[in-house]
This record gives C-alpha cells, structure tokens and sequence, in this order.
C-alpha cells in the first residue's frame, strides 16, 4: 500500500459520499450528458458509477490512477484558470487506496479497457468490450483502514450524505440526466433536459417547484440566475439553500448572507428560503485551489457579487407582489 496515497485519501475521501462526488465530478468533466449512481450499503459495499463521456484509453488508465497525476490542467496558468471540477489529480488515486476498484472504459475509438486495482495497485488490465464512457466500481470501501470506518455515521445518515451530494450536482447540471440508485431503488432520475424547474421537481417535488420564483441578474463580471421560494415556503435550516459557480457547488458564508438579505430573511425566527443559485463567472475570478474538497472557494470581486445576489432575488419577490 502506498502510504502518502492513503494520507491524501484521509483528505480528500472522507466517507462514501466523497467517493460518489468525486466519481461524478469526473463524469461530469468527461462530458457525460448521462450519470448513474448504483449505491448498496450506504456505499461501503459497493458504488457504480457509470457515464458516457469521453472514456479513458487504455495507455492512460495506470496514470489515471497515480497521485497527482490529472489531464484537465498542464500549466501554471491553467491553475488560476480551471473550467473543470476536478484538477488535483488526487481522487482516482486516494479512492483506489482505500477500496477495491474495477474499471471499464471505452474512448469509442478502439476495443475497451477494463482493469483492476487493489489497495491502489493495478492487479489486472485486459481488453473487453464496453461502451463508450466509463465505468467504475468501488468495492468495500476503507477496508484497510478501520479508523475510518469507526469515524462514520449511521448507514442511514450516510445514505442522506450521498443523496444530498447528489442533489446539488442535479441542481449545478440540469442539463445532465443524473441517476442515483439505492439498493435498486430509485431516488433521484433528472431529465437533462437543462430545465432547473424541473430538476428542482425532480429533486424537491412538484409542490415545492410550483412555488418558485425565478430571478437573474448580472454584470460585466457574473450572472446571476435561479430559483427561490415564494415567502409562505420556508425551511427552518439553511440546508435547502444550493450555491453553485460555474456548476460546482459552494458554501460560502457571505454569499448565503446575501440570499437570506434579498429573501428579507428574519434571523430570529430562522425562516430559511429553499434556493438554488446558479453564479456563472470568468475561471480566472475563482480560487479553487483553497481547499482539497474544492468546497470552499476564494472570490475575486465577492462585494459586487453578494450586491447582484441580493438585487436579483428581491427584486423578483417584489415583481410578486404587484
Ligand atoms: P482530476 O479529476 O483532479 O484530474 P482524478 O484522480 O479524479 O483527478 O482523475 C484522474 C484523471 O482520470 C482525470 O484527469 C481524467 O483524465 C481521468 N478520468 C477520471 N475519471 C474519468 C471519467 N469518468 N471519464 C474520463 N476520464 C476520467
Ligand atoms: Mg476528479
């Protein structure tokens, strides 16, 4: 077992959750217009994930899987400039040292790959038939470190951590048919047709979709658009409010400030909006590269943004009133 790859997966995957946004991140970045996630046991037994993006040639397929090793960036500047989701080169890697992976990939070009890694070392690669995309199987996750397995929460609990991960990559990417599947149950199953009304359906149901106020604003630095709950739908947590830039979902104390700001949000009787808050901006005004999760972000012009947010989202529910 490689040790510094067991360090950065202590990082980067933290539960079964980590696993399945990693995976779906990386079909997303592939280019996937189609994503199912086949969980059982909370994914510890087992998460599938499988796309129809550009696959991985099977020259490729050991890299793929080294530390550090990534195909979305090659330069400095593209460091300070990534239009992707994933750019650290860390996932592949820390899920395959922790768990039991199978791959099948095909590029569409040629015959398909499939191979194997154990406690990150690849036992098996042969070629197989496959469709184009990718497939990947993670089995038995933290088999080899029990720390963490102790660490985790209920099955129940880290099922909700799942569907809730896939929730908001739902919201980032209407345009994306995104399937999640427990224990052959369906939770989730989004159309893709790029329509956040009914992805939010999807996600939230009819009756709260029915109730959602669109806005949208921008500048000559970002856009601004997405849905918000009338004022008689409330939630008493911040949980069902999403910010996503560029696709990527956030959480950003400041900017969830000025959601709450423009909804006239009362702080003392927690009267949380449901949200979904899609902030489109130049890669070149965004710091990912904050935190190894990426969920934490650094802004270029954060004041001139929390000031279009809070605009865009009051002005609609005042256009409601009238
Ligand atoms: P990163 O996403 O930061 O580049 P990962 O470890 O998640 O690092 O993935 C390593 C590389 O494997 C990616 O850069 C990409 O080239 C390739 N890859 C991973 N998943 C897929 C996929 N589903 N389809 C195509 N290529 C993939
Ligand atoms: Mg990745």
């Amino acid at each position: 077992v490689n040790l510094t790859n067991q360090i950065a997966a202590g990082e980067v995957i933290e539960r079964p959750a980590s696993v399945v946004k990693e995976l779906v991140e990386n079909a997303i970045d592939a280019g996937s217009s189609r994503i199912r996630v086949d969980v059982i046991d909370a994914g510890l037994k087992q998460i599938i994930v499988q796309d129809n993006g550009s696959g991985i040639a099977g020259n490729q397929l050991e890299l793929a899987f080294t530390r550090h090793a990534t195909s979305k960036i090659n330069t400095e500047h593209d460091l300070f400039n990534i239009s992707t989701l994933g750019f650290r080169g860390e996932a592949l890697a820390s899920i395959a040292a922790v768990s039991q992976v199978e791959i099948l990939t095909n590029t569409g070009n040629a015959a398909g790959t499939r191979a194997e890694f154990t406690a990150g070392t690849k036992t098996i690669q042969e070629d197989a038939a496959a469709v184009q995309g990718t497939q990947i199987t993670v089995k038995d996750l933290f088999y080899n470190t029990p720390a963490r397995l102790k660490y985790l929460r209920s099955p129940r609990t880290e099922m909700m951590k799942i569907v809730d991960i896939i929730n908001r990559l739902a919201l980032g990417y209407p345009q994306i048919a995104l399937t999640l599947v427990n224990e052959g149950r369906t939770l989730l199953q989004t159309a893709g047709n790029g329509n956040l009304g009914q992805t939010v359906a999807n996600v939230y149901g009819r009756n709260i979709a029915s109730k959602m106020i669109p806005f949208s604003s921008s500048d000559s630095d970002f856009t601004v658009s997405g849905l918000i709950s009338k004022p008689e739908l409330t939630r008493s947590t911040r949980n069902f409010i999403s910010l996503l830039l560029n696709g990527r979902y956030i959480r950003n104390f400041q900017l969830a400030a000025a959601i709450l700001d423009g909804y006239g949000t009362n702080l003392a009787v927690k009267h949380y909006p449901i949200a979904v808050v899609q902030i489109e901006t130049d890669p070149l005004l965004v710091d990912v590269n904050v935190h190894p999760t990426k969920r934490e972000v650094r802004l270029s012009k954060e004041t001139g943004l929390r000031r279009l947010i809070t605009g865009a989202i009051s002005d609609a529910l005042l256009d409601k009133e009238v």
